[in-house]
């Protein structure tokens, strides 16, 4: 497996890979990884030719009050990880790459990106919609894996492919869960064993809420009442969202249709935050 730091020979190893008709699947990553992200990366494998795994921790969808400075950094045992789950190449640029001296254009997408992370994060969107946008343009790739973990930043990303006409299949992996039911996340290794115990609360509500569709409820404020019930019985969890909307829209259903409804949950666990979401 081969680690690429630069932009151009990023550019130019695609465009040899195309030449040669070798379909590319990327998985943008910013480390760390885990479990789930593995799950994408042999996701990737299972469809295209030559898999780039790319480990950046994105500045620009960080606000300056976040944890960018602590966010996880352990490239050698990524790269370790990315290997063993069936990867070709990590693209793992230096921030100078990717935002040299007098960077200055951004991509927004206006609508998709506007509520619930939006609200409390205005600029995260920002960051990511501009930072996947550079990475099709240098990894040049076919298909491109992305987590169900986060729901909003899929429904971006898809609005931002179809209104910039990328040439991207994307495709979406379901989240992957610990054993009880905690969504895994980079920033789970935050979490003190109480705090941990505590973040369960979530998976519950989204799980009693499933319970409930499947025995016939279907209004969303009842779902997201309980949801909201089961989350604040926890000392440490303050909600900043739980909402029933729709997956491509983001916009809030008033009743759960299956398998385009999502509902989804925000929490601050102490000073972690915490997203959380299932279809129902
Ligand atoms: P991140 O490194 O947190 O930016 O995540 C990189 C990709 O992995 C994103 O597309 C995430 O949605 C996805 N991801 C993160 N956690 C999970 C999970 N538990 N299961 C599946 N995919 C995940």
């Amino acid at each position: 497996m081969q680690i690429i730091r630069s932009v151009s020979e990023m550019q130019a190893l695609a465009a040899a890979l195309h030449a040669q008709g070798q379909i590319i699947g990327l998985v943008p990553t910013m480390g760390a990884l885990h479990e789930g992200h593995l799950t994408l990366i042999r996701l990737a494998a299972e469809r295209a030719d030559a898999i780039v795994v790319s480990i950046f921790v994105n500045p620009t969808q960080f606000a300056p009050s976040e944890d960018f400075n602590k966010y996880p950094r352990e490239l050698e045992a990524d790269v370790a990880r990315c290997e063993a789950a069936g990867a070709d190449y990590v693209f793992a640029p230096p921030n100078e790459e990717i935002y040299p001296k007098g960077y200055s254009t951004y991509i927004t997408e206006e609508h998709v990106a506007k509520p619930l992370e939006g609200v409390s994060r205005p600029t995260h969107f920002r960051g990511v919609t501009t930072v996947v946008a550079k990475l099709f343009n240098i990894c040049r790739p076919d298909l491109a894996v992305f987590g169900q973990k986060d729901a909003q930043q899929v429904a971006v990303i898809r609005k931002m492919v179809i209104d910039l006409h990328f040439s991207v299949d994307v495709i979406v992996a379901p989240t992957l869960r610990e054993a009880d039911g905690l969504a895994m996340s980079s920033r789970n290794r935050y979490l003190t064993a109480t705090q941990r115990v505590e973040a369960l609360a979530i998976s519950r509500a989204l799980f009693k809420a499933r319970d409930m569709v499947a025995a016939g409820e279907r209004r969303a404020d009842r779902l997201v009442a309980e949801a909201t019930h089961i989350l604040s019985q926890q000392r440490r969890i303050r909600v900043i969202y739980v909402a029933l909307v729709s997956r491509t829209t983001m916009e809030p259903a008033r009743e759960a249709i299956t398998g385009e409804s999502v509902l989804t949950i925000a929490v601050w666990m102490d000073d972690v935050r915490l997203i959380d979401n299932l279809v129902l």
